[in-house]
């Protein structure tokens, strides 16, 4: 069946960049991506909280989205120190990123969370990237398309088929992400393959067919290309190489 998907590819800042270095990244990042010649990939940035309003503002000009890389599952209340979906659209975005394995494994988010976050995220109608992978240890005991396949049914839980069209899918091995190994092409394109089969057994093959599903894990400019150029790779999500606006934009180009 023909491939109707468009590459994304989006940046995680995680816990970096201040105020002013969200500016600098941006004069750098405007100037290098007005001498594009194209780009047919969307990009989406994942910048911390505090700068998500002016990075919004700066970035709708040139149509690349902002989002934030977590969210509360309830509306509102006492949950200190917590960020709500709707203070995520107030500040202009309407992305967000749910389950990075540092969030399950630093502050414990579990299944049955990540999926109440999902719930929140889509009733809110913001765009949501649900983040999938599995550790060392269960890739080398063999069970790492089991593991991921039980993410995804757990995240699913409950969700319409409607609701699909505003999540996207990023595997990301967590003994790749920051760690400089990377999947291979053929790892990483056997495991979106088995995701996509999942989706196609829980709703459709055309919903199968339609999601994007990304992968993330030392995704740099030598490795981009090849991966992004896989069957069933439809983007990437970028930590540590998308800080450098040079490096982000040679990685968004790859995608073309
Ligand atoms: C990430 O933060 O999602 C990630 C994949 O990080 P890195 O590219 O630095 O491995």
């Amino acid at each position: 069946m023909e491939k109707m998907r468009k590459k994304i590819v989006a940046g995680n800042w995680k816990m970096n960049k201040t105020i002013t270095e969200t500016l600098s990244f941006f004069d750098e990042f405007s100037k290098l991506y007005d001498e594009l010649k194209e780009n047919q990939a969307e990009i989406i940035i994942f910048p911390p909280y505090t700068s998500l309003s002016i990075l919004s503002e700066k970035m709708k000009n040139y149509g690349i989205f902002v989002g934030a890389q977590n969210l509360h599952e309830k509306d509102n209340g006492a949950y200190t120190g917590e960020i709500s979906a709707s203070m995520i659209q107030s500040a202009g975005c309407n992305y967000v990123l749910i389950g990075h394995s540092e969030r399950r494994h630093f502050f414990s988010e579990s299944n049955d969370l990540l999926n109440q976050k999902l719930k929140t995220s889509l009733k809110h109608k913001i765009n949501s990237i649900i983040c999938v992978g599995e550790t060392l240890s269960e890739r080398e005991a063999g069970n790492h398309f089991s593991i991921v396949n039980k993410q995804i049914k757990f995240f699913l839980k409950d969700i319409t088929p409607d609701q699909l069209s505003k999540v996207i899918i990023a595997y990301e091995p967590v003994w790749a992400i920051g760690t400089g190994k990377t999947a291979s092409p053929e790892q990483a394109n056997e495991m979106h393959y088995e995701i996509r089969n999942t989706i196609r057994n829980l709703y459709s093959d055309s919903i199968a067919n339609n999601i994007s599903i990304l992968y993330g894990g030392s995704v740099n400019e030598e490795n981009s290309g090849i991966l992004f150029h896989q069957s069933e790779i439809d983007g990437g999500l970028v930590g540590g190489a998308s800080l450098n606006p040079k490096s982000f934009l040679k990685i968004i180009q790859s995608a073309n």
